[in-house]
């Protein structure tokens, strides 16, 4: 069974969880580590012959074109993660529209290579925006991976289905939401994130299983290039709760991060989304 592993390439001072203290505009004077970070992710994977998607912001590939180069150089899909992580359902359809082409075209600039696919910060295609999936099908994506079937404090659908689905009509277009594992009738966040990192791995290692086992599906798995960099800058007026979860467990982070591929195999996401498709067609 081949699984996804994805990276959200942002900065520290990108997260959603800071967003209500860190401004927008001090985004500039603020210690770029993204660069350096996503490096080391690179060498990591390289390191343990693993191929992954780089959901990646425009913001990112404005400032470092050549670091968008070396990803796409390693074997890695990129593909867009919006421009300056908007949350989808604070855009109206056509702020939406012009986000994706604006990020679109940075990346692809940079890159040399057609984006097909796209992740949605912070998860943010939910009930409330009926309206994203189609404006991605038309733009021509191949598929998002912006859902997150459960109810968390700061996102979620959790009505959505977890696993790959085709949210378009008369459309192949696929959604392929971030995993999920199931204990009795609960549904427990299992794709990353703080999840992967401040969990023990057994439980990471454990809902993987479940779900190529029992489910016989692919696993979606994400994480940032900030979650392996205890030397980031701190964020002192952040909620507590933010705190906990953005610095916890940095340390282990990359230890955690190489046992992935000891126990299971990973893939491109848009290879993942290719076999998905066929198998929705058979
Ligand atoms: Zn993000």
């Amino acid at each position: 069974m081949l699984n996804a592993l994805s990276v959200d390439v942002e900065d520290w001072f990108q997260v959603g969880a800071f967003e209500t203290v860190i401004d927008r505009n001090s985004w500039d004077s603020r210690e770029c580590r993204v660069e350096r970070n996503t490096d080391l992710v690179l060498e990591l994977f390289d390191d343990a012959g693993v191929k992954a998607t780089f959901f990646t912001l425009g913001w990112v590939a404005e400032r470092y074109p050549a670091l968008i180069r070396r990803i796409v150089e390693n074997g890695h899909e990129i593909a867009s993660h919006g421009y300056g992580h908007d949350r989808v359902f604070t855009f109206t359809p056509e702020q939406f529209a012009a986000d994706l082409v604006r990020s679109r075209n940075l990346i692809e600039n940079s890159a040399g290579v057609a984006v097909t696919g796209y992740r949605a910060p912070s998860f943010s295609i939910d009930q409330r925006t009926p309206w994203a999936h189609e404006i991605l099908a038309e733009q021509g994506y191949a598929y998002s991976s912006s859902v997150a079937p459960i109810k968390h404090d700061h996102y979620g659908w959790a009505e959505a289905p977890r696993f790959a689905f085709r949210p378009v009509a008369g459309s192949d277009f696929l959604e392929i939401p971030v995993t999920t594992a199931e204990l009795g009738p609960k549904r427990l966040a299992a794709g990353g994130g703080g999840f992967f990192r401040l969990l023990p791995y057994a439980f990471s290692r454990w809902a993987i299983h479940q779900v190529n086992e029992r489910d016989g599906r692919p696993a979606v798995i994400y994480f940032h290039p900030w979650e392996i960099d205890p030397e980031q800058p701190r964020v002192p007026n952040a909620p507590l709760k933010s705190k906990i979860r953005h610095y916890t467990k940095l340390d282990v982070m990359a230890a955690k991060l190489r046992r992935l591929p000891q126990d299971f195999q990973w893939e491109r996401l848009d290879s993942i989304v290719a076999r998905e498709k066929a198998r929705l067609a058979a």
